[in-house]
C-alpha cells in the first residue's frame, strides 16, 4: 500500500526504536544540510545568471553609464580639499558617498552620483519614457559638506564630528548620526575601515573622537577641570534597550521628576585612555553581533549608541556628552512589501524612530519649538542632546553610488535635506 520510497523506513523502524531514531535524525541533518547547500547553489547561479544576462545582452544599463559620463563632462569638479575651512553649525548635515563595491562593479551597475564640490550632490536618476527612450533626471542637492569617494574617515571626521568635541568641555551636549541604508558606510565610518573581516577601530569616528576628548582634558585650556571620562554602548531595538557591554542585558528607561530620562542600570566605565575606550568598542561590537533569535541579530535592524561623559570630580553630575550614533538601516522603514509580520514590526519601529529623530532636530534648530522627543526610543535617551542652546549635532547621511540603490539614495537625501533645509537645488531632465 505505501509508495515504494517509504518501505526502507519501515524496514529501518521494525529494527527497533534506537535505531530508528538515529536513522531519522541522520536522515533530517542530510535533508537540512542538502536544503542549505541547494539554496546556496541556487543564490549563486542566480547572481551568475544575472551578471551572464548583463554581460551578454550588451548591458542594458551600459547606456545610462555613458549618459552619466556625458554629462559629467559638463560639470566642473571642485572637491574638498584638507586646507577648506572648518566652519562651526549648531546642526551640521553632510553626506558621504562611498566608492562602489565589487558586487557593483561586477554588475557593471552605473555609478549615479556626482560630487561636483565641497557641498554639493548631483543624483543621475535613469529613467524610461513610455516610447522607451531613455533619459536622466538630474537632481542637484546642496548640504554643509559633500564627501566623495575619495575622501577618508579622517577627512570626514575633520569636518563633522571633530568641531564637536569642545561642544562637552563648554558643558554641552554633542551627537554624531551616521543615517543610511544598510551597506553605505555607516559602520565603516563610526566604528572603523575593515581590512577584510577586522576592523581598525583606531580609524573610525569613535575612537577619533575619543582621542580628541584626551587631548583637551590634558589641554591647558581644560586641565583645571580635573574631568573624569566615562563609556557607554547600548543598542536599541524596536523599543528595548540593550546594554553591550553587558551580555547585552535589557533595561529600562525612567523619568524622573525633574524629567530627566535615565537607563536603568546602564553600564558606564571610567576611561583613561584611547586604548581603553577601543577595548570597550571592540566587547560592545562582540556583543552586538551575537544573540542567536532573530531579533537581534542582525545589527542593521537597531540603532547603536556609544557615549562618551565628562564628570566633575566630586559631582555625579555630567559635565558633558557625546552621543555617537550607528542608526538601523533606513530602508526597512521603506519596506512595506514583507509579509512576515516581524520584519514589518521593525520596519515600523525604525520608521518612526527616524521621523521622530528628523523632527527632533529640526526643532533644535528652532528656538522654543515643541520637541517631540517621546515619539521614539532613541529620541527619548537622547533628550538632552535636543533641548539647551549648548546642544550641537551633526549627521551624516551615506550612500551607496550604484545605479540600483537610487531609490534608497533619493530617500536618504530627502531626509537629510529636510533635517535642515537646504532645498533641492535644481531638477532637470536630458
Ligand atoms: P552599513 O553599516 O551602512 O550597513 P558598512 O559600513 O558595513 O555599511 O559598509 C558596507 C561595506 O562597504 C563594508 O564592506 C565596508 O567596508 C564598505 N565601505 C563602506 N564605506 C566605505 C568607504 N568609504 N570606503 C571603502 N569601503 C567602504
Ligand atoms: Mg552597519
Amino acid at each position: 500500500r505505501f509508495p515504494k520510497q517509504h518501505q526502507p523506513k519501515m524496514a529501518s523502524a521494525q529494527r527497533g526504536d534506537g535505531a530508528r531514531k538515529k536513522n531519522v535524525v541522520i536522515q533530517f541533518e542530510q535533508i537540512k544540510k542538502g536544503g542549505e547547500d541547494r539554496q546556496q547553489r541556487l543564490k549563486k547561479t542566480k547572481e551568475e545568471k544575472q551578471v551572464f544576462k548583463i554581460r551578454s545582452k550588451g548591458n542594458p544599463h551600459l547606456e545610462f553609464g555613458a549618459m552619466i559620463n556625458e554629462y559629467r563632462k559638463s560639470i566642473e569638479f571642485h572637491p574638498l580639499r584638507e586646507s577648506d575651512p572648518v566652519k562651526d553649525y549648531q546642526i551640521a548635515v553632510c553626506i558621504r558617498k562611498r566608492p562602489m563595491n565589487k558586487k557593483e562593479l561586477n554588475r557593471e551597475e552605473p555609478d549615479v552620483i556626482s560630487v561636483p564640490c565641497k557641498d554639493e550632490i548631483v543624483v543621475h536618476e535613469p529613467k524610461v519614457k513610455v516610447d522607451l527612450t531613455k533619459f536622466l533626471e538630474n537632481q542637484r542637492f546642496r548640504f554643509d559638506y559633500a564627501f566623495d569617494e575619495n575622501c577618508s574617515n579622517e577627512l570626514v571626521y575633520k569636518y563633522t564630528a571633530k568641531p564637536l568635541v569642545r561642544t562637552i568641555f563648554e558643558r554641552g551636549m554633542a551627537t554624531c548620526f551616521a543615517y543610511g541604508q544598510t551597506g553605505s558606510g555607516k559602520t565603516y565610518t563610526m566604528g572603523g575601515d575593515f581590512q577584510g573581516k577586522t576592523q581598525d577601530y583606531k580609524k573610525g569616528i569613535y575612537a577619533m573622537a575619543a582621542e580628541d576628548i584626551f587631548k583637551y582634558l590634558k589641554s591647558s585650556e581644560y586641565k583645571d577641570l580635573n574631568l573624569r571620562v566615562s563609556a557607554s554602548y547600548f543598542e536599541i531595538y524596536n523599543s528595548d534597550v540593550f546594554d553591550l557591554l553587558a551580555n547585552k542585558v535589557k533595561l529600562r528607561i525612567l523619568e524622573d521628576g525633574d524629567h530627566q530620562v535615565n537607563i536603568v542600570g546602564l553600564t558606564d566605565i571610567l576611561v583613561k585612555s584611547v586604548d581603553e575606550v577601543i577595548e570597550l568598542i571592540k566587547l560592545g561590537n562582540i556583543s552586538r553581533a551575537s544573540g542567536k533569535t532573530s531579533a537581534n541579530s542582525n545589527s542593521s535592524r537597531s540603532h547603536a549608541v556609544f557615549q562618551m561623559s565628562l564628570w566633575a570630580p566630586d559631582s555625579n553630575r555630567v559635565h558633558g556628552t557625546f552621543s555617537l550614533i550607528d542608526l538601523a538601516g533606513n530602508e526597512r522603514g521603506a519596506d512595506r512589501t514583507s509579509a512576515n509580520k516581524q520584519t514589518t514590526l521593525e520596519g515600523a519601529a525604525i520608521n518612526k524612530s527616524l521621523l521622530v529623530l528628523k523632527e527632533c532636530i529640526r526643532a533644535l534648530g528652532k528656538k522654543g519649538s515643541h520637541i517631540p522627543f517621546r515619539g521614539s526610543k532613541i529620541t527619548q535617551v537622547l533628550r538632552d542632546s535636543f533641548i539647551g542652546e549648548r546642544s550641537k549635532t551633526c549627521m551624516i547621511g551615506m550612500i551607496s553610488p550604484g545605479m540600483f540603490s537610487c531609490e534608497h539614495t533619493l530617500n536618504t537625501l530627502r531626509y537629510a535635506d529636510r533635517v535642515k533645509e537646504h532645498r533641492l537645488i535644481y531638477k532637470e531632465q536630458r
